[in-house]
């Protein structure tokens, strides 16, 4: 799921400072599972803004809502009316489901998250990046574990000399974190398939990763 975290309330605040009538409009998808833009954080953001703008005497008059996904019309449509009476509106969703307000509706479409990674949750209250979207999966070589996501040099054919003897990685952005390929030594043994480690990948044709520009997924068969 796409994983983000809420935006430090003063910065919310100073885009919310040139509106007085703002829908704060949050998404029921991955940003609620990571408690960052559900309902209930729609309904705690805007008791803290509206409690911020009273003691600034500058009053605010929030509406709030959740949409099923913010990512597709079909599910901000309903809200079409509501968001055209508004000032701006303060999006809770990921950075798609703001492009898709923006795109839709001329009105400021502010974002109140900082959209981070594709994640699992690891365990209740974390969640790790695990997969990069590049764009052309390599999951059947590396036991199912990605080494683009997991290895901080993003390497495709065994690690580096920077793994320390205990099987963590050198680079620590939270800690020590395993390295990637001895995470995938470890799991080929288990499946039987580490002579999958003798296959080397060659240079990775990036053309399939964002850095060419916007991708697009278009299923013909699909189209109206
Ligand atoms: S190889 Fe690419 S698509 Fe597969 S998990 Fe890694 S980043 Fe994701
Ligand atoms: S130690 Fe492992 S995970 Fe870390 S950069 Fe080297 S190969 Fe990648």
């Amino acid at each position: 799921m796409i994983v983000a975290d809420q935006k430090p309330i003063e910065e919310i605040l100073q885009m919310l400072e040139p509106y007085k009538r703002v829908l704060f409009l949050g998404c029921q998808s991955c940003v609620a599972v990571c408690m960052a833009g559900g309902e209930k954080e729609v309904g705690l953001l805007a008791s803290a803004v509206r409690l911020a703008r009273k003691q600034q005497g500058r009053p605010i008059e929030i509406t709030e809502g959740a949409v099923k996904r913010q990512c597709d019309d079909e599910f901000n449509e309903p809200w079409a009316k509501t968001i055209e009476q508004q000032e701006a509106v303060l999006s809770l969703a990921c950075g798609v489901g703001v492009n898709k307000l923006s795109e839709r509706f001329d009105l400021p479409i502010l974002p109140a998250l900082n959209t981070k990674f594709f994640g699992e949750v690891e365990r209740q209250g974390i969640w790790t990046e695990v997969c990069a979207g590049c764009g052309n999966c390599i999951l059947h070589m590396t036991g199912g574990i990605c080494p683009i996501a997991r290895c901080a040099k993003n390497l495709l054919n065994g690690p580096c000399g920077g793994v320390r003897a205990d099987g963590t990685c050198e680079v620590s952005r939270n800690g020590p974190r395993p390295c990637a390929w001895v995470l995938i030594y470890e799991r080929l043994g288990k499946l039987n398939r580490r002579q999958n480690m003798e296959n080397l990948f060659a240079a990775k044709d990036w053309s399939s990763d964002r850095h060419g520009g916007p991708r697009q997924r278009i299923r013909e068969d699909m189209l109206l």
